[in-house]
């Protein structure tokens, strides 16, 4: 009944998530009645989305352009201070603290055998390796600290416990947010004094 290129947009707003068929709908109609340069504008941003996006190569953060990401190209913040965090998104509230100094870890995920997540779909390999790298620049015992900054869930302990064992031969400080003041809550969700306190008294 409807035109293809309407039912075609519905089909496809449909499948992104939180979006059933009726929601898509009004989507799809919204879009149809604005004026055609701001439909072209949206169109541009998501096709710029893959094209343009890059992934950091040394903490693999995104970034707008090819090689080290923001964070770590940036000379005033200590890259022996490694945060590991199991995706993208759990940088941004930690960022927004001001905070935190040092650098980023993205792991990918979290270990989870129910679902297939085992260490070697992780970046923990690559966490390793760089750990190795800067041992070369801060030979010192203890000089490099890296922060497992997981969701305190089974996952996030699991992945605490495995990068704890595979990384304390190699002699460095491995610290945790202190959680006793936020149990239970996400890091992305996590407000600003919480995450603070969580950062500053991390054991
Ligand atoms: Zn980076």
């Amino acid at each position: 009944m409807l035109p293809e290129p309407i039912k075609n947009l519905i089909d496809r707003l449909s499948q992104l998530p939180g979006m059933g068929q009726r929601s898509a709908t009004r989507l799809a109609f919204h879009l149809l009645n604005q004026p055609a340069q701001k439909v072209l504008e949206l169109a541009q941003a998501i096709k710029d989305l893959p094209e343009k996006t890059k992934i950091c190569r040394n903490c693999f953060n995104l970034t707008g352009e090819a090689g080290k990401c923001l964070i770590c190209s940036n000379e005033k913040r200590q890259p022996n201070i490694i945060c590991a965090v199991e995706d993208v998104l759990d940088i941004i509230p930690i960022e927004r603290t001001r905070q935190f100094n040092g650098v980023y870890h993205i792991l990918g995920g979290l270990i989870s055998p129910a679902e297939g997540m085992t260490p070697d779909k992780l970046r923990v390999r690559e966490l390793a390796e760089r750990i190795k790298k800067l041992k070369n620049q801060f030979p010192a015992l203890n000089q490099i600290e890296i922060i497992l900054a997981f969701n305190p869930t089974t996952e996030g302990d699991t992945t605490a416990l495995y990068l704890e064992k595979i990384l304390s031969p190699l002699s460095i400080k491995i610290t945790k947010l202190n959680r006793g003041l936020s149990t239970g809550s996400d890091l992305e969700y996590a407000d600003e004094t919480t995450l603070v306190n969580a950062l500053k008294f991390r054991h």
